[in-house]
């Protein structure tokens, strides 16, 4: 039986064909459909989406392949990287039911369920090439693929934004992590060759085009996150505090002004992070005119000074992520460098000149290497469109 979409002989490569390949060999089947979700860089605005800022992400061309169908009994996820996780009922599955790494996909049949009739069941099998934890969001990818399957399965669709939402809301709300709205903007709303401003308080995107000429690097640090859960609820708590002082619904209404003239209210941590967030704001303003206008300097200066600031200010970076983005502001080809992500280990992103790239990631991960004894990796990325149906 041949159900395959026609789009499908175009669209073909490794990571398609293997999710294929696993689905046939886990279900005796042809998948019905191939989603694909991308992961996303954050070029600029780091730890405001939470404060009702500004962002800059970009979806990259690695992400999650997921083929699917549906089926007649439960919910089956089979994971090339995590193994089967536990069946579920996806009409019926309730937060907690569901511990393993299928918590994605049943939190998204749970959020789901307010939306569409009903959330039939599917079966599905997935490969990523997304580096889990690493900051590059394999979780918003999962999330999106899992969301669009169920769509698929049920003949329903919803907008990119709205389920860029729902997203949000399984990962608060059933796999329990406070994150902000921006990786699942990004990994649904992505633009093919550009970056998109976000907006995270209207979620209004306008897409940027990346010149031509500069390579977006991903720099691995291969030290994964430590404490990340704790020191974000921590960070986010303080932002809270700082409001209440300043007097504003988020950190996005403050102006450092403002910050600068409380100082003496708050408590020095709640400062520094208060001061993080608004100066991170203006870059990110700054860094739409740089992109736009190819101003080295400014693309260079912004992405440095926002670095510094999640450094000292914010106090998320991390001995790796500083050696990896100082070695990369020190390599040829380098138009700015910073860690992307929450922090607390993960990754770094560069923009770096086209023609330069390839010498510039084998150096930096030669000279990351014989600093700190860590595989460290660097992979260019493409810009890639959000998730959809291949
Ligand atoms: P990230 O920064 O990559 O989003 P998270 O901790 O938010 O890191 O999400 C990682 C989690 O997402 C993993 O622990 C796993 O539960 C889930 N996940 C990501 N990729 C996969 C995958 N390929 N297969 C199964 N689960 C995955
Ligand atoms: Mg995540």
């Amino acid at each position: 039986m041949d159900t395959l979409h026609p789009m499908w002989k175009v669209k073909t490569g490794p990571m398609f064909d293997h999710a294929r390949d696993l689905y046939q060999d886990r279900f005796a089947a042809e998948p019905e459909w191939v989603i694909f979700a991308p992961g996303r860089v954050n070029l600029l605005g780091e730890h405001t989406d939470y404060n009702g800022g500004f962002v800059f992400p970009a979806a990259i061309d690695k992400g999650v392949w997921l083929a699917g169908g549906r089926a007649d009994g439960v919910t089956t996820l089979l994971s090339d990287q995590l193994g089967e996780g536990t069946a579920f009922d996806a009409r019926s599955v309730m937060p907690g039911d569901v511990k393993d790494w299928s918590k994605f996909g049943a939190g998204m049949a749970w959020v789901l369920r307010d939306f569409i009739n009903e959330v039939p069941n599917i079966n599905a099998t997935i490969t990523s090439n997304l580096p889990l934890g690493s900051g590059v969001s394999s979780s918003a990818a999962i999330e999106m693929a899992l969301g669009l399957a169920f769509l698929e399965a049920g003949g329903a669709s919803i907008p990119s934004k709205g389920l860029a939402i729902l997203g949000q809301r399984c990962e608060n709300l059933y796999v329990g992590v406070n994150c902000g709205i921006m990786d699942q903007m990004a990994s649904a709303c992505g633009v093919e060759g550009g970056a998109i401003f976000m907006d995270t308080r209207t979620l209004e995107i306008v897409p940027a085009s990346i010149p031509s000429d500069l390579a977006i690097v991903l720099l691995d640090t291969k030290k994964s996150r430590e404490l990340a859960g704790s020191a974000y609820n921590v960070r986010r708590a303080e932002c809270e505090e700082a409001c209440r002082i300043l007097g504003v619904p988020q950190l996005r209404d403050a102006t450092l002004e403002m910050v600068l003239s409380h100082k003496g209210a708050m408590l020095e941590n709640v400062f520094k992070r208060a001061k993080h967030v608004v100066t991170e704001n203006n870059r990110t303003l700054e860094f739409r005119t740089a992109l736009d206008e190819g101003n080295r300097e400014a693309i260079g200066a912004l992405m440095h000074g926002s670095h510094q600031s999640l450094r000292l200010d914010y106090e998320v970076s991390s001995a790796e992520l500083d050696a990896m983005a100082e070695t990369a502001w020190s390599t040829p080809g380098c138009v700015g460098a910073r860690m992307t992500g929450a922090g607390f280990g993960g990754s770094c992103v560069a923009l770096v000149e086209a023609d330069q790239a390839q010498a510039f990631c084998d150096e930096v991960v030669a000279r990351y290497v014989e600093q700190t004894g860590l595989p460290g990796s660097a992979l260019i990325c493409k810009p890639s469109a959000g998730a959809h149906r291949m």
